[in-house]
């Protein structure tokens, strides 16, 4: 049985202020269910005040990317995966689409930062999905094999075991348009087909979240596709009330 997750991607959004408001607003609405885990990735420098907040709350703390080095050493701007155990997460962003788009973060990259998030025991959560241009040529399936390939080849199936993935299609990021349940249904199975491949077990555990302009007005008809898991929340998240319906859903799927 596989429990959901919700999580919310601040982005780089915020303020000591702001964030504390909104976190508190959310921790008044969340109950310690294990059906659902909550959790919010502040942007780094917000970290600790944000998790010192959450203690007690039952809300997980994640952050939106790591450094993909094993070691600690001279990496001018980048953090470790143990400065964020440090911290208090435990899981951690990785291979986002606009980390992917804007800074030019390869597959191969993001299998890195997979591995070192896992070596340091942060739970990563994979994120994959294809450009608007990718899903009308009909490449999505092709797509989601290579983003999941570079991982497997890197880190075997094994590593699944211990991970999140989230389908996150391009062209529904911050752009309002979301999948319909047809679309999010089906690339989820094609993820979970895929995994199970190498692992049928691994593949049935293993969470799917969708992400793409998940709202309170759609999460439940999501939520309720046997193989949508939960989801990654981006601008949604930055609302109280709407992150806290978002998760209602969850509870209620
Ligand atoms: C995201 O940032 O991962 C995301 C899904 O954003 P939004 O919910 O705003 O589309």
């Amino acid at each position: 049985m596989r429990s959901y997750l919700v999580a919310g991607n601040w982005k780089m959004n915020g303020s000591l202020a702001a964030n504390a408001a909104l976190v508190d607003a959310i921790a008044a609405g969340v109950s310690i269910a294990p059906k659902v885990e909550m959790l919010v990735c502040p942007s780094s420098p917000y970290l600790d005040s944000v998790g010192r907040r959450i203690a007690q709350t039952g809300i997980f703390l994640g952050a939106q990317d790591l450094c993909e080095q094993p070691v600690q050493g001279a990496f001018t701007g980048e953090v470790h995966s143990s400065m964020l155990i440090d911290l208090g997460c435990r899981y951690v962003l990785v291979g986002h689409s606009e980390r992917r788009a804007l800074y030019g973060e390869s597959d191969a990259l993001v299998a890195e930062k997979f591995a070192a998030a896992q070596a340091g025991k942060l739970i990563p959560i994979l994120c994959i999905g294809e450009t608007l241009d990718e899903r009308e040529s009909g490449q999505t399936e092709a797509v989601l094999s290579r983003q999941l390939l570079a991982i497997l080849d890197r880190n075997g199936i094994a590593a699944f075991a211990n991970a999140v993935v989230a389908y996150e299609p391009v062209w529904a990021i911050g752009t309002g348009r979301t999948a319909t349940v047809e679309q999010a249904q089906s690339a989820h199975a094609y993820i979970r087909s895929e995994l199970a491949k190498n692992d049928a077990k691994i593949a049935d555990l293993v969470r799917l979240l969708y992400g793409g302009s998940v709202k309170a007005d759609n999460a439940a008809s999501l939520f309720s596709c046997e193989d949508v898991d939960g989801g990654l929340i981006g601008g949604a998240s930055l609302k109280a009330t709407e992150f806290l319906a978002i998760y209602a859903a969850a509870l209620a799927a």
